[in-house]
């Protein structure tokens, strides 16, 4: 892959700032000022924003590479609720080769990183159906494309642990492989009981790993579900405060107002980080109300307000959990403010934090954003502002990883 060095951005917009300003990259990749009126000499390796918004890339904090594209793969979900999709993925995953998944992988790669999107979280399968095939495929794309994305990989026991015999030593075997860190999925187990199980195997791979843990927690409408003031809690006791992500969360909503306040105060306590995906939530939930239905998102603007870290992410890019999904992190913003009422400025900037900042926070990237000393991963969008950018979601002028252009062509 082509990729040509850029050593500086001229007439840059940058968020809170009213004047333009310039961008001076340095040989390692690195910004090393940013400033207006800066002194960057002439040429092709200077790039003239002419006034367009100039981000840090975006982040994906939650993804399916391995279920990318797979919709085809599998038989149809005519009830649009999780449980098809995983009954019809648990079949269709015994037959996918990891040169299968591989490809898919690179396919949604690449359409993310089109999009501006630097880091990519993502979740693997390593159910006893799926093997460790998933695994070697999603790794496989990641090596492949390492020039242009960043991605960590959380090893993903999709049809639960205990209700899935050998699916702990997997995540072990994965683990080993490379991947990353510790996923779950702690509502997809038996009983109440077993999902408590369930994340305290999770604590204890990630300790024996010495790594993160991503989980799927309560996503669902059920007001029962009460796996995430578990996970917190135990986040606390085992030390893993701000090494904990509760992805989805959705049962907070249908919470009663008390009980739901409770449980943000303790993932605030425990910096857990919290990852809703809009797009997918809106889909999958409230497949069960008739009228009013629930939005299925966990309390967004709650959780933020009161100082808990929350990203958003894609989720899934046309597999059988989600038949839409194009990789572009601003149609995730785009969707996030309308589901969730973040349409004041302030609210739509919250809301563009979540694929940038706060999804940096949560997968504790470190030289994120565009000042001095951090990695010129950088999107140039044609928009005046962050409100055009997210209302048009226009398609990058130019995305650079670590100072280079990036050509997908
Ligand atoms: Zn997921």
């Amino acid at each position: 892959m082509k990729m040509k060095p850029i050593i500086g951005i001229r007439g840059a917009r940058l968020r809170g700032r009213r004047d333009l300003c310039d961008i001076r990259i340095d040989k390692a990749g690195r910004i090393e000022k940013v400033g207006p009126r800066l002194r960057l000499p002439s040429g092709r390796s200077v790039l003239d924003a002419k006034g367009q918004i100039v981000l840090p890339s975006f982040i994906d904090p939650h993804l399916h590479l391995d279920l990318a594209y797979s919709l085809d793969l599998v038989k149809p979900n005519k009830s649009g609720t999780l449980i098809e999709a995983i009954g019809h993925w648990s079949a269709a995953k015994r037959k996918l080769t990891a040169a299968n998944v591989r490809e898919r992988a690179i396919r949604a790669i690449h359409a993310e990183v089109g999009f501006g999107t630097g880091h990519i979280r993502t979740h693997v399968d390593v159910a006893t159906g799926a093997g460790l095939r998933l695994a070697e495929g999603v790794l496989a794309a990641r090596e492949a494309r390492a020039e242009i994305v960043d991605v960590q990989v959380a090893v993903f026991p999709q049809d639960g642990i205990l209700r899935d015999p050998g699916a702990e030593d997997l995540m072990r075997r994965a683990l080993s492989m490379g991947c990353d860190l510790v996923g779950g999925i702690a509502h997809n187990e038996r009983t109440a009981d077993d999902s408590k199980r369930h994340i305290d195997i999770l604590f204890s791979l990630a300790e024996e790993f010495d790594v993160e843990i991503d989980c799927h927690i309560d996503e669902t409408d059920d007001p029962d579900s009460r796996c995430t003031e578990y996970l917190a809690a135990k986040t606390i006791e085992h030390g893993w405060q701000g090494r904990v992500t509760a992805s989805h969360v959705c049962a907070l909503a249908s919470y009663d107002n008390v009980h739901a306040r409770k449980v943000i105060d303790l993932l605030n306590e425990a910096r857990v980080h919290v990852v809703t995906n809009p797009g997918v939530n809106l889909h999958l939930q409230g497949r069960h109300d008739r009228y009013p239905k629930r939005r299925g998102l966990t309390r967004v603007c709650e959780l933020l307000d009161a100082g808990v870290n929350v990203a958003a992410g894609q989720d899934c890019i046309r597999d059988p959990f989600y038949p839409f999904g194009t990789g572009q992190m601003l149609d995730v913003v785009h969707t996030l403010c309308h589901a969730d009422h973040m349409t004041t400025p302030k609210r739509m900037g919250q809301a563009l934090d979540t694929v940038a900042g706060n999804a940096a926070a949560a997968m504790r990237l470190q030289g994120y954003g565009v000042k001095a000393g951090c990695q010129a991963d950088l999107v140039v969008l044609p928009a005046c502002d962050e409100h055009e950018a997210i209302r048009t979601r226009p398609r990058p002028a130019w995305v650079l990883k670590k100072g280079r252009l990036v050509d997908l062509a």
